[in-house]
């Protein structure tokens, strides 16, 4: 009788976000070989890989800014392979990119108010936000490129949840910051993935996104090389790894 219970996790949640087969181009030259990836609500996926692997053209692909040249893309079961940006973006995919998604010569505020293009009241961003980050709350009037790199990472998180995403896609939150200013943040991605919202995170260097993912993906060459549990892949990982090691 336990039998049919103890199939949990992926196959009974519900599955937000599905890469199936995807095949994807820069012109003549492919870079995605068929990749298959699921992100479930509430998950953490973190897809790792070396320099080059096709990582952010994934993400790209899953935010509909790059274009499948085969396979499907698929929201919360849905077929949505050709759909732009900004549809994705209404059936509540949210891409924070690499490079912090702020704008540098505006206050934090002003970020934030910028966000009620997607229909919510200001007072209900900066509530969200406030509440997320405190920080931001003390530096609202701070222009955002003069806070440190964590902070404006934080900004960009906050903006994101602005848009009540169903599906989170963040690239390389941790490039420049301190280990422990990473940890901090993917400790709040973490809880956000526990309000429900799948979370698919881009990562060269593994070791922060690893600690909050429930499951890992490692992309090389733009193949799926391993994908399972995040401890069970450190090893792997390592292996990939060790061809660009000094
Ligand atoms: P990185 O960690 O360096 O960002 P990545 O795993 O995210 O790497 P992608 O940025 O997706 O990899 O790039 C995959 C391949 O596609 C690389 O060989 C890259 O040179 C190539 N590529 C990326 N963007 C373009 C582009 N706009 N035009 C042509 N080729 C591109």
């Amino acid at each position: 009788m336990t039998e049919t219970r103890t199939v949990t996790t992926e196959s009974t949640t519900t599955t937000l976000l599905e890469l199936r087969a995807v095949r994807a181009a820069y012109d003549a030259i492919t870079v995605l070989h068929g990749v298959d990836l699921t992100v479930a609500a509430g998950r953490v996926l973190a897809l790792l890989g070396p320099n080059g692997a096709g990582k952010t053209t994934a993400l790209r692909v899953a935010a509909g800014i790059h274009p499948i040249a085969s396979g499907e893309l698929l929201l919360g079961g849905r077929v949505m392979s050709g759909a732009g940006p900004r549809d994705l973006a209404r059936a509540g995919v949210c891409l924070i990119p690499e490079g912090r998604g702020v704008f540098p010569n505006l206050t934090v505020r002003d970020n934030l108010w910028m966000m009620t293009c997607t229909g919510r009241p200001r007072a209900e961003i900066e509530e969200i936000a406030f509440a997320r980050f405190p920080i931001l709350k003390r530096r609202a009037e701070q222009i955002a490129g003069t806070m440190s790199g964590g902070e404006q990472q934080m900004l960009a998180l906050a903006r994101g949840l602005a848009t009540d995403p169903a599906v989170l896609l963040l690239d390389e939150l941790s490039m420049g910051l301190a280990p422990l200013v990473v940890g901090q943040l993917y400790e709040e991605v973490a809880e956000i993935a526990r309000r429900g919202v799948a979370v698919l995170i881009v990562e060269q260097f593994a070791a922060a996104a690893l600690d909050i993912a429930d499951r890992a993906a490692v992309l090389v060459r733009g193949r799926i090389a391993a994908q399972g549990d995040p401890d069970r892949l450190r090893d792997e990982l390592a292996a990939h790894y060790l061809g660009s090691a000094p």
